[in-house]
């Protein structure tokens, strides 16, 4: 699922980092958890640490499996792996990979003309249509009667609508700025190669319990094996278990379900066909919404769903109806969602990453992006050598920032619904735990005054770029009905959506089908600074 958040994690250089720097304060490193976010965290620490001499081990339980979902990502990933040198040609066909460039979401509104609408990941080209877009979006918010759906505006709902993938032809130097889907066991299958073959030393054992050296801190974890091992800095990779942050150190955890209440989740596969899809769908349902995942081996599917509002089995029920499979002996997968966060991702000598640190609902697929901006950040304040309270502070600061921001965008996809058909739906659209700041945001928006300037400067709608705060509100048509429009001025209406129709089509026929384009993944091109999409 999509999505384009801000956070400044730029494409890095491929080898480590300068191996003469200053000795570090940690030696030794001990990761628990071998899922996505043990194994990217263990990558992203190599990285950096190992050739400078820091030991990293990753403990993993023979007897825990790994929550086995999230296969949809941000376009961050690409910059993981091309920090780590990863070709997309080496891993994305082992993970059954595809490229996603944004995701459909269908029925969140009944509104006529916006039960559908695509929110994007933005393209250099979209430089070119955006001040339209965001023109027309401001002056019908004001009554003017102009076409501001976002699906017109952007060249990755082209690609996505023809299955195209968003790799130009050569002599087309358009940078799209797209994600992924992939198998999450076989990712986690992958990275864990790659983490031993880039010096992570690996244990399988089961972790009981740890130790607390006198100041409080974590001195060594226990194994049901018999083992005790010690480390200057143990990460929590131990998923919704919270083995060490919570369980060790009793870190105050906030949750969400007043604003957020899916808490569950059912999934299953289905059969891909010849032509692969290059977005996500995410379907409206009656108590929470479906994902439609395209992978080159099947699609993945699953509801989440709020338990509040009905029953696994109910859910279960839908979704097979849904996928049509009502008949079908495909077996289903169920699973519980804890949504919050710890407020100390970096507590003593404890760092948190992954479901342990906390989780939002897979609506915007931005699980990987926390995992990635959690490890990446901790590297720099490693780096800098200050492990001092302020440290700590400022990193969870920033993290903590990072989880709100998300999270105020996923509740504007529920709170903007208008849905009437279920007592889930009309709950969330009556909700009215919102932050401070989305409650700004919404009245910026109704005023007429426009967003794009309070967002650009990152003072509202935090995390999120211009582009994704447009397509949501006018995705979901937050707008004046239809029968109090009038007929735009020509200032209001000066721009052409011919031209633009023209500009997008011609631009995505540059851009190859996507199943072709899996068949023979291109080499990696240089991409350029990701700021300049935000205009
Ligand atoms: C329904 C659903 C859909 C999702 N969709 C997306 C998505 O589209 N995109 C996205 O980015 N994210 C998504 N996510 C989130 C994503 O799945 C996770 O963020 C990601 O897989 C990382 O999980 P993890 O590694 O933190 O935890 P896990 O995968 O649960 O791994 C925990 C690890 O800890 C180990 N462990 C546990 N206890 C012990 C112990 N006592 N001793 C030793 N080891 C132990 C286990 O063996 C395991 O290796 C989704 C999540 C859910 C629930």
């Amino acid at each position: 699922m999509t999505t384009a958040t801000l956070f400044n994690l730029t494409y890095g250089p491929t080898t480590g980092r300068d191996s003469h720097a200053g000795q570090l304060p940690v030696r030794r490193i001990v990761i628990v958890g071998g899922g996505t976010a043990g194994w990217m965290t263990a990558l992203i620490l190599a990285r950096s640490l190992i050739e400078r001499g820091v030991e990293i081990t990753l403990l993993e339980s023979p007897a825990v499996p790994t929550i086995g979902v999230g296969e949809g990502s941000t376009p961050w990933l690409r910059g993981f792996f091309d920090s780590l040198g990863i070709e997309e040609a080496e891993w994305m066909p082992a993970c059954h990979a595809t490229y996603k460039c944004g995701i459909t979401f269908d029925g969140w509104s009944t509104k006529p003309g916006f039960e559908r609408y695509f929110h994007p990941f933005a393209s250099m080209l979209d430089n070119l249509t955006m001040k339209q877009f965001v023109h027309n979006a401001d002056a019908r918010v004001n009554g003017a009667r102009l076409h501001a759906h976002p699906d017109r505006f952007f060249i990755a709902a082209r690609l996505a609508a023809g299955h195209r993938a968003p790799k130009a032809a050569e002599n087309f130097p358009f940078d799209i700025w797209h994600g992924y889907h992939f198998d999450a066991v076989l990712l986690g299958q992958f990275l864990h190669r790659k983490a031993l073959e880039r010096g992570v030393r690996y244990h399988s054992c089961h972790v009981t319990h740890a130790t607390l050296a006198a100041d409080g801190s974590i001195a060594a974890v226990s194994t049901r094996e018999g083992e005790t091992i010690a480390a200057d800095l143990f990460v929590d990779c131990s998923g919704f278990g919270a083995l060490l942050i919570e369980k060790t150190l009793h870190t105050p955890y906030v949750g969400f379900s007043s604003n957020l209440f899916n808490d569950a989740a059912v999934a299953l596969p289905t059969a891909i066909g010849e032509s692969i899809p290059s977005e996500t769908v995410s379907t409206a349902l009656r108590h929470g919404w479906a994902w439609k995942i395209p992978l080159t081996s099947r699609f993945g599917n699953g509801y989440v769903y709020s338990s509040q509002f009905c029953t696994a089995d109910e859910a279960e029920t839908e979704l097979r109806r849904h996928l049509g499979l009502l008949d079908a002996d495909v077996p289903a997968r169920h699973l519980k969602m804890r949504i919050g966060r710890v407020t100390r991702h970096w507590n003593r000598n404890c760092l948190a990453v992954g479901l342990s640190q906390g989780f939002i609902e897979p609506l915007e697929a931005t699980a990987l992006l926390f995992i990635q901006q959690t490890a990446t950040t901790f590297v720099e304040f490693l780096e800098q050598g200050d492990l001092s309270e302020q440290a700590h502070k400022r990193f969870n600061e920033r993290v903590n920032a990072h989880f709100e921001g998300t999270r105020d965008y996923i509740v504007t996809h529920y709170k903007t619904n208008t849905r009437t058909d279920t007592e889930y739906w009309r709950a969330n659209a009556d909700n009215m735990n919102l932050s401070d700041d989305l409650k700004k945001l919404y009245a910026l928006w109704m005023s007429g005054k426009g967003i794009a300037a309070a967002v650009g400067q990152q003072a509202l709608g935090k995390g999120y770029p211009i582009f994704s705060w447009y397509s949501i509100m006018s995705g979901m048509g937050i707008f004046p009905d239809a029968e109090q429009l009038r007929p735009p001025s020509a200032q209001e209406a000066r721009f052409s959506l011919a031209e633009i129709d023209n500009l997008l089509e011609r631009s995505s026929a540059n851009y190859p089908d996507h199943r072709a384009t899996l068949e023979h993944i291109p080499p990696r091109r240089t991409a350029p600074a990701l700021q300049a999409y935000f205009w």
